[in-house]
């Protein structure tokens, strides 16, 4: 399944495409991990993404669009992909149209995760995330068992510098200026479906998975 992601930041859709991904065995692709990988590692990408990542402000377009490219190009995404956090801008989605035609390829998916902008602050000022394998917590909804270290692999969890509260509401403004655009570019496409995520994550999940007719495809983990 080739899928697209869309939806406001905070909205799950991380951690749902990390599901979908491995139940289908397909790559997830996600821009925001790209960068904060190379941002991890000082690379020059990393250092110039940084500046505008840190302030809630988009990453641009110039840079962003590359690495998307260069990432679809890849074997792996043969059997399908999930794209999570791009497009974001029209731009964006243009440049994307490009490279799926030059692919012969085409979207079978379009998964919108809706959330109010309230709910949104919430839930992204309590989120903490693992630096090493980058599993998401909350602080309230879904602590890890042991407090502030990762289930998964131990590591200290942290809360990413653009989860501050000035830094989510400029991201939603971002987001409601440059990203909800993209509802009306892909309007005259069928695929498009919407999922509510106000609900407990593994709820989200099963309407996500139903929406996306993979009622069939186990969990694993
Ligand atoms: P995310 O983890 O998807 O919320 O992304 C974190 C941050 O990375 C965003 O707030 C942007 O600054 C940057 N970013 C991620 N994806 C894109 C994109 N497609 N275009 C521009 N900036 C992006």
């Amino acid at each position: 399944m080739r899928l697209m992601l869309l939806g406001a930041p905070g909205v799950g859709k991380g951690s749902q495409a990390t599901l979908i991904a491995k139940a289908l065995s397909v790559p997830h692709i996600s821009t925001g991990d790209i960068f904060r990988y190379h941002i991890a590692n000082s690379t020059d990408l990393g250092i110039k993404a940084k500046q505008y990542i840190e302030k809630g402000s988009l990453v641009p377009d110039e840079l962003t669009v590359e690495i998307v490219g260069d990432r679809l190009k890849q074997d792996d995404c043969k059997n399908g992909f999930i794209l999570d956090g791009f497009p974001r801008t029209i731009q964006q989605a243009v440049f994307l149209d490009e490279i799926l035609k030059d692919l012969n390829i085409q979207l079978d998916e379009i998964l919108n995760i809706t959330l109010d902008d309230r709910s949104i602050v919430n839930r992204l000022s309590g989120r903490r995330i693992c630096p090493q394998c980058n599993f998401v917590y909350h602080i309230e909804d879904k602590p890890p068992k042991y407090d502030g270290v990762c289930d998964k692999c131990n590591t200290a969890i942290i809360q990413r510098d653009d989860d501050k509260e000035e830094t989510i509401i400029k991201r939603l403004e971002v987001y409601h200026k440059q990203t909800v655009p993209l509802f009306e570019y892909y309007s005259d496409t069928v695929k498009l479906v919407n999922v509510e995520s106000n609900k407990l994550f593994e709820v989200t999940t099963k309407l996500v998975f139903n929406a996306l007719r993979l009622e069939n495809v186990t969990l694993n983990g």
